[in-house]
């Protein structure tokens, strides 16, 4: 038995629920004697400890992914893409088994997590066609008379995931069906606060019968990351998470002449014209702010209304907030659940404070939310902060909670200067009838994703996950085409016959 010795990390000795890593085709208990535990947030209940992995452990999968990458690189693309069907059936059979894990270790409904794990899914469905989105291209006579000239796109090598709490399953799936389909070979390193989700994910990879170090999981927290990054055989990364540490991923990686793609944190605003169908744009409203309890990138955490009809709308919004089911995700009825920990919950109650002091009105107060059997739970009520202005802290700073902020003007210039007004740029929403206006939106908005009558402007697989300003790092997205460039370089090869 080993005990554990990190800052924050328990005394409690290593039992049976210690997760591992998967790594060289095999799990593996890492190096490490540094363990966290992994819990429920609905339940304080205790999921797994997982080992916070040290330099050598990372060194070992590093190791096995550089190992592996000569063969799988010679691995025709559709070969390549027959182990992605593969996984693709395994999770559709275990579809709920997933849905579950993931509510289970994040707390979202139950419904949340399904619409997650669809979108795992479909992006390996979309890198599957790997055959074609590798394709390069070229022009007889390109260069000269009796020259050619064309493209190929080949893989780097080693590439290595970086990932929040907020998705646990889902996040992954946006980098490394695109990275292995390419012929790269790949690391996973989930969210210490959520990393039991790619244990299920591994198993299947495992069955998939991937080639040894193709696809590997090292578990761990900051000095894990730092390991990756300082590594010389890793050529790039992949992160997702919050601003401060997207900054320093992608200034570290790029001193360390790696490919960086780092999405941060996102503070979107939602915009509601006076001609907006109000009920459908409630309904998208309350989803936006209130879904996966306000923790999405993608989240609406600030209501700008247009013009006439304030109060309509925030009536609205509020009558729709109260009647939201908060509980345990697990419940099929529940609609909000609890926040990822109790440090979470604790910032999200100081915002609160915070707005009050600063002259909001708090239309909704989810602070006191009762929970029956949820004692235990991080829980924090749906939340609504009316008359909020521009300069107020809970109008600029990412809450990451289920908090909505509603401010008013008069126009639409105005409200989109409050947009361009924001340090971040994930995405912002419009709701309205008005083509004209809606046309002016999507072309004015700083931000990298944009809906229309759409709450939750969340990209599909085939196309890029978007970001801007300090919402994202880099050039090329997560996704679709994107990730294709991402996990390729492009050859230029001159030919001519004498
Ligand atoms: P986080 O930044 O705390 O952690 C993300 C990852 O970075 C984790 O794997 C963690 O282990 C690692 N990490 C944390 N601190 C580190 C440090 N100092 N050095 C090196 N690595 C470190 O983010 P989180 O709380 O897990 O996730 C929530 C954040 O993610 C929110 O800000 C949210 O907006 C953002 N997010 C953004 C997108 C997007 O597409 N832009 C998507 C999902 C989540």
């Amino acid at each position: 038995m080993t005990t554990t010795h990190t800052a924050g990390a328990t005394e409690t000795p290593v039992d049976t629920n210690a997760l591992r890593n998967y790594v060289g085709g095999a799990w593996i208990t890492p190096r490490t004697t540094e363990y966290l535990d992994v819990t429920n947030p609905a339940t304080g209940d205790l999921l797994g400890r997982v080992p916070l992995s040290n330099r050598a452990d990372v060194d070992q999968a590093v190791a096995a992914a550089q190992v592996a990458f000569p063969a799988w690189r010679a691995t025709p693309p559709l070969a390549r893409a027959r182990y992605l069907f593969s996984v693709r059936e395994q999770m559709e059979a275990q579809f709920e088994t997933l849905a579950r894990q993931v509510t289970l270790e994040h707390g979202k409904s139950l419904e949340d997590a399904r619409g997650s794990v669809r979108r795992a899914i479909e992006n390996v469905e979309v890198a599957s066609g790997i055959p074609s989105l590798l394709m390069g291209y070229g022009l007889e006579d390109g260069a000269a008379s009796g020259i050619d000239e064309d493209v190929v796109r080949q893989p780097l090598g080693v590439f290595a995931a970086i990932c929040p709490f907020n998705f646990p399953l889902m996040v992954p799936f946006w980098f490394w069906p695109y990275a292995v389909a390419c012929g790269n070979t790949f690391i996973i390193k989930p969210s210490e606060q959520v990393p039991t989700s790619m244990q299920l994910i591994f198993e299947m990879l495992g069955n998939a019968g991937f080639p040894p170090g193709v696809i590997n999981l090292v578990n761990g927290a900051k000095d894990t990351v730092n390991g990756l990054l300082d590594h010389p055989d890793v050529k790039g990364l992949s992160f997702v998470g919050s601003t401060p540490v997207a900054k320093y991923i992608y200034a570290r990686g790029a001193e360390r002449g790696k490919r960086v793609q780092a999405q941060g944190g996102a503070k979107n605003v939602l915009v509601v014209m006076p001609d907006a169908v109000l009920d459908s744009s409630v309904s998208n409203i309350i989803n936006s702010a209130f879904g996966s309890a306000g923790q999405r990138c993608l989240a609406g955490s600030v209501l700008v209304t247009v013009g006439a009809g304030h109060e309509r709308v925030r009536d609205a919004v509020s009558q729709a907030a109260a009647a939201l089911k908060v509980g345990n995700g697990l419940d099929d009825d529940v609609e909000l659940g609890p926040v990822i920990s109790r440090a979470a919950q604790e910032r999200i109650l100081d915002y609160i404070e915070q707005g009050e002091r600063e002259g909001a009105t708090l239309v909704l107060d989810g602070r006191q939310v009762a929970v029956a059997g949820g004692d235990d739970g991080c829980y924090v009520g749906p939340t609504i902060f009316d008359s909020v202005t521009p300069d107020m802290t809970i109008a600029c700073d990412e809450i990451f909670g289920p908090v909505l902020s509603i401010m008013h003007v008069d126009t639409l210039d105005a409200a989109i200067e409050i947009i361009e007004q924001q340090r971040f740029g994930n995405a912002a929403s419009i709701f309205t009838q008005d083509g004209a206006a809606a046309r002016e939106f999507r072309y004015r908005v700083p931000t990298g994703n944009v809906g229309i009558n759409v709450g939750v402007a969340a990209p599909m697989a085939y196309f890029p996950f978007s970001g801007a300003k300090e919402s994202f790092f880099g050039t090329l997205h997560g996704q679709g085409r994107d990730a294709i460039d991402f996990f390729t370089d492009r050859k230029v090869v001159i030919t001519r016959w004498f």
